[in-house]
């Protein structure tokens, strides 16, 4: 039976409006199901009843077992009483980081075995919930409900902060009714558990342990969040990008924001499904935004108002925990685009210490899909009330004023990902430059001495880049004051980056520009332009793609400006700081490092993984090479992926191809590895 689109009005409201009129369950009423799950009246005894899936093995020892409803399905079971489980990492890449996470922040300890790792733990208590798996037989039902334990589990697994239980089951039921979708539970033992089967589009596993939140604020002391032990590819290679369930091609945006905290927002996004019809679309869209005012935390909201299709029906969703799933009236066949149209608002514009600006920057404040579905053209409309000045990814299509408002209308034609909005009290002043214009600007102040000092700055760092990157990747380009200290960011034809890069600069202004942190920074954040926006990594397992190359091209521009001691000091830096790093995480499993209580000691792998190994990787293909092969391989690369994804397969494959030497031992080692290259 085809599902009609719900008024989606809430999900409770969208749910009782379904229930009544004998139609299949839509997307609303199964997530709902799923998240009023309930104990059956009856249970078993159990004795050694083993469950397994993927590479997870639990033995309910001994205790009591009752089946697990969503509605009037039957879903799973629930176990009380005494139980092991055995999970096992085959994979060698993420042995480093499933030892090291496990002794640092767990009171779990991985066994050495043949062909892997082993993790153990016991439970009182464990949910098996499994579609497209069998569950087990229970013989002996009798009326004893386990309801209060059953209540008392979920309400713990409840606290947790991330993907939705309902989420999954609803995608699996709506898109791949074939594919496994197993989730278990497990508390009681050392640890509280959390193993997720996902036999979709890019089959996997992972095994998650439960975790307080970092912060002391009271607002989020009931909160808990899972962090990965291990993740495993089933039946596919890390070494691959993952695959896109749909693609979204291109986002159009009209804005329309006061100059305090409140913001409408009306996104149309066009997407393609990949390969099969999909029913559901699933994206990340923040639902709660907090921010800290002095010692307090305010809770910001997101709202999803409604979502229609290109034939004005309205379409029902859940937005939940940061993710937000859609359903559309019919399934949406492969490679043909489908439009949806997202109207969304909130108070949840930000001005961060009370400065007068706000950003909606690099996180998920439209439906945005994962990276490897990102892939857009952009348009945007953006109105703000005066004396905020907007500024956009994109060329400007018109600058002009409206009212009381000022308006910004840009576009860009090539795939991005990455797009910014940001408005402010800004001044600004714009040139034209090789072609490009750079538009600097600052924030509450006039500023023409660091205007014209970045300008010209931002003008010889592209000048040097595009001997070897190819021509810049934009037309314009947005340098932007931040009310802040200490940081850059690069997202797509924009760059901000904080006061003390405005600071005008004493004495002979060249030395100034060449000689401080300052610089390379700015390297590093206009290569972001080539590496990151340009050539898009697929997933954050490929992020070195974008944070060493821009580093390591920085690094090349201080070479050339200041000389060979100054990159040899570069060198001798990250040496410094990706020594702590090396052992616990290759490259690309760099984001999955988890340190409780130890915020400090996590940054700094990360950072000494991507910031600073990941460069000295680049420095040893360089010096093997040499100079004219390193840069045409650079020059090659850009050309071949500019404006598509990137891996570090394919950088390994044309290198092989310009020296027809095998570099696979190499990133064997030294990425997918902890080893280092000797000097
Ligand atoms: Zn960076």
């Amino acid at each position: 039976m085809r599902l009609f689109g719900l008024l989606a009005s809430g999900l409770l409201a969208a749910a009782t409006a379904a229930a009544g009129d004998g139609a299949a369950p839509g997307l609303v009423d199964i997530v709902g199901r799923f998240e009023k799950l309930q104990i059956a009246n009856e249970s078993a005894p159990v004795a050694n009843l083993k469950l397994a899936s993927g590479h997870l093995e639990c033995v309910l020892a001994t205790g009591r077992a009752g089946f697990v409803k969503a509605g009037d399905e039957v879903v799973g079971l629930y176990f009380d009483g005494s139980g092991t489980m055995e999970y096992t990492s085959v994979d060698p890449v993420e042995a480093p980081v499933l030892t090291y996470v496990a002794k640092k922040s767990t009171s779990l300890t991985p066994e050495k075995m043949d062909g892997g790792l082993k993790v153990k733990d016991k439970f009182t208590r464990l949910l098996w919930l499994a579609a497209g798996e069998k569950l087990p037989e229970l013989t002996g039902l009798g009326p004893l409900p386990l309801t209060a334990s059953f209540r008392a589990h979920r309400e713990k697994f409840d606290r947790r902060r991330g993907t939705p239980l309902s989420f999954g089951f609803a995608l699996q039921r709506f898109n791949a009714p074939a594919a496994p979708y197993v989730w278990v539970e497990m508390q009681g033992g050392a640890e509280d558990l959390l193993y997720t089967h996902d036999g979709m589009e890019n089959p996997g596993e992972r095994l998650a342990f439960l975790h307080g939140p970092s912060s002391h604020e009271t607002k989020l002391q009931d909160m808990l969040f899972g962090a990965t032990l291990s993740s495993q590819m089933l039946g596919w290679d890390r070494r691959d990008p993952p695959r896109p369930r749909f693609v979204l091609i291109d986002l159009d945006l009209d804005v329309k924001a006061s100059v305090d905290k409140d913001v409408r927002l009306t996104v149309v996004e066009t997407l393609v499904p990949q390969r099969t019809a999909l029913s559901v679309f699933r994206f990340n869209l923040d639902d709660t935004v907090y921010t800290s005012f002095g010692a307090h935390l305010a809770t910001r909201t997101e709202r999803v108002r409604k979502i229609t299709d290109e034939q004005g029906r309205a379409l029902s969703f859940a937005h939940e925990h940061g993710e937000l799933l859609v359903q559309t009236a019919e399934p949406a066949p492969p490679n043909q685009p489908v439009k949806l149209r997202f109207e969304l608002d909130g108070d949840f514009l930000v001005q961060p210490g009370g400065s007068d600006f706000w950003e909606l920057g690099i996180w998920s404040w439209f439906p945005e899909p994962r990276l490897c579905e990102q892939y857009y053209t952009f348009h945007s409309v953006v109105r703000v009330k005066m004396p905020f000045v907007p500024f956009a990814t994109g060329r400007t299509v018109r600058r002009t004023q409206e009212g009381d408002e000022n308006v910004l209308e840009t576009k860009v034609d090539d795939p991005i990902t990455f797009a910014v909005i940001l408005a402010g009290k800004y001044d600004f002043k714009e040139d034209v430059r090789d072609g490009v214009t750079i538009r600097v600007a600052t924030y509450a102040l006039k500023n023409d001495r660091a205007v014209k000092q970045l300008t010209d700055l931002a003008t010889t760092i592209i000048g040097f880049y595009k001997e070897f990157l190819g021509p810049f990747p934009f037309p314009e380009f947005n340098i932007i004051e931040i009310d802040d200290y200490g940081f850059g960011q690069a997202p797509a034809g924009v760059l901000f980056i904080t006061k003390e890069a405005f600071n005008p600069l004493g004495g002979t202004q060249e030395n100034q520009l060449y000689s401080g942190g300052v610089n390379e920074r700015f390297a590093h954040e206009i290569a972001h332009q080539y590496w990151g926006v340009s050539v898009k990594m697929p997933s954050y397992e490929e992020q070195w793609l974008t944070e060493s190359f821009a580093e390591y091209c920085a690094a090349l521009f201080i070479k050339a400006g200041k000389g060979d001691a100054h990159y040899k000091s570069l060198v001798g830096h990250w040496k410094g700081n990706s020594r702590f790093a090396l052992d616990k995480a290759p490259i690309p499993l760099a984001n999955r490092v988890y340190v409780a209580n130890d915020a400090t000691s996590e940054d700094a792998i990360r950072t000494g993984l991507l910031y600073d190994k990941g460069p000295l990787l680049l420095a040893a293909l360089h010096r093997e090479l040499g100079d004219d092969a390193f840069f045409t391989f650079l020059k090659s690369y850009q050309k071949s992926f500019r404006w598509k994804f990137g891996s570090t397969k394919t950088v390994a494959g044309l290198l092989q191809f310009m020296t027809k030497k095998d570099f696979g031992p190499f990133f064997e080692a030294n990425y997918w590895g902890t080893g280092l290259p000797k000097d």
